[in-house]
């Protein structure tokens, strides 16, 4: 995945202000910055929930800001997990992850369940496929939506703040569920406060601060001997 030169306004508000940005296959990056830097809006332009101003994004090859792209394609090959779970409350566990491979990948039935049963099991949760979303936990509901999301086989996983939500003795579990997921190879943009999974699970740290990416690169240095002034002054903060 790579992005050039990506604005994004809303009004005249400009959030994103020239992105240069990639994810080489199988890599893990971690976007990091202080509130309002424009993370979400980045993650939210690279699956097309936000339509950006000017630039290019493209995805295996194809540039999805072309208006010949299909949508619906491109948001199959990128899963997207958010802060909040967005699971269906009136469906089970199990219906919550067959419903959109049922609709968008046209899958019968039987292989839906058995792809929702395989990923379910990889998050810890194969004795919960009968259970609806308020009778899990938080943690147990963000791996109820990142098994959702792997149920549509995709080529990258997008996650937005995916553990700000839950209590913190239920964060762990989570970010385990991801640095497995890294560990076999998904290609991973994650945006996430979470410093000690950036520094051990990141191939890269991107320091964002507004609409602009300020610093990169590996983890060790981007945290441990940052070069810009914004990013000292943003990690004595949060570390
Ligand atoms: P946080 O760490 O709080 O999640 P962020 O880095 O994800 O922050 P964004 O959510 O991308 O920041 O927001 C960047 C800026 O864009 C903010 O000033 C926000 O108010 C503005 N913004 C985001 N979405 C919209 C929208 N749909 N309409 C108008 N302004 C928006
Ligand atoms: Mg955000």
């Amino acid at each position: 995945m790579e992005v050039r030169d990506l604005h994004k306004s809303f009004g005249d508000n400009e959030v994103l202000k020239g992105i240069d940005f990639h994810v080489n296959q199988g890599e893990v990056v971690c976007v990091i910055g202080p509130s309002g830097s424009g993370k979400s809006t980045l993650l939210r332009c690279v699956n097309r929930l936000e339509e950006p101003t000017s630039g290019i994004i493209r995805v295996e090859g194809v540039d999805i800001t072309d208006p010949e792209t299909d949508l619906d394609a491109v948001r199959t090959r990128i899963g997207m997990v958010f802060q909040q779970f967005n699971l269906f409350p009136h469906l089970n566990v199990l219906q919550n992850l067959t419903l959109a491979q049922r609709r968008a990948k046209k899958r019968g039935k039987a292989e839906a369940e058995q792809t929702a049963m395989k990923n379910l099991a990889k998050v810890g949760l194969a004795d919960r496929a009968k259970a609806f979303p308020a009778q899990l936990s938080g943690g147990q509901q963000q791996r109820v939506a990142i098994a959702r999301a792997l149920s549509m086989d995709p080529d990258m996983m997008l996650f937005d703040e995916p553990t700000s939500a839950l209590d913190p003795e239920l964060v762990g579990d989570v970010l385990e569920v991801m640095r497995q997921l890294a560990e076999e190879g998904m290609t991973m943009m994650v945006v996430t406060h979470e410093m000690g999974f950036a520094r051990e699970v990141g191939d890269r740290v991107v320091f964002m601060d507004g609409g602009v990416v300020v610093e990169q690169g590996n983890p060790a240095d981007v945290l441990g001997s940052p070069q810009h002034e914004r990013t000292r002054s943003f990690l004595s903060k949060v570390l």
